[in-house]
């Protein structure tokens, strides 16, 4: 198949642009999906990997480009993997520190043992909006949901998520160093290497 050399990022976020055009490098020019359209579609699907794929394969129609799309979020063993794919809006809408208030208050009786807890990144790359077999690539990123916040980096769930292999939460690591153990990183990896990219 013929190599991708500029792809759309169905995300309107800027910082999830930058992000990923610095994993890519230079090997891929990213363009962001709002050069093409406002509109985001509604993410019907059940799984972060459904919702990937809709969204990419929206971005592609759009701009008549390849298109990359990331879904992600928090699953929580003890609440069989809730809130998952609904992590940005478990406490309705009400943003990052009433979601986190929300999942402590849920877990307040669940003992350290059984706090498991993943975040989780799909990615879906798709060469026009009707690829019948699109690149999938998930990344897994284990810990345990902490009693309190710690730390004041990051965004989301960081300060609930601690991180064993760094002994911190997630929101006390330097952004370079998540950057290097997330479950973004963990995807962008592994897509890397399915597009046959140095340094995968
Ligand atoms: P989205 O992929 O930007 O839609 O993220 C979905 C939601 O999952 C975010 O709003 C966060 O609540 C949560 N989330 C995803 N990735 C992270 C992360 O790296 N740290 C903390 N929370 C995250």
């Amino acid at each position: 198949m013929k190599p991708i050399t500029e792809l759309v990022l169905a995300s309107h976020n800027a910082g999830k642009l930058k992000e990923l055009q610095a994993m890519l490098g230079s090997h891929i020019k990213v363009r962001a999906v709002s050069e093409f359209s406002s509109i985001e579609p509604e993410e019907t699907g059940l799984s972060f990997i459904e919702n990937a794929i809709l969204k990419a394969r929206h971005a592609a129609q759009v701009s008549g480009l390849p298109a990359l799309a990331d879904d992600s979020g928090l699953a929580v063993d003890a609440l069989g993997g809730a809130p998952g794919i609904y992590s940005a809006r478990y406490a309705d809408g009400q943003g990052d520190a009433a979601n986190n208030a929300k999942l402590l208050d849920v877990l307040k009786a669940v003992p350290d043992s059984e706090r498991g807890a993943q975040f989780v990144c799909a990615l879906a790359l798709v060469r026009h909006a009707a690829d019948p077999l699109p690149i999938l690539c998930e990344g897994l990123w284990h810990g345990r949901i902490l009693h309190e916040a710690r730390g004041a980096q990051g965004f989301g769930y960081d300060p609930l998520f601690w991180v064993a292999e760094r002994n911190c939460s997630s929101a006390e690591l330097p952004a370079a160093e998540k950057n290097q153990l997330s479950h973004r990183a963990r995807a962008m990896a592994l897509l890397k290497q399915r597009l046959g990219l140095a340094d995968a």
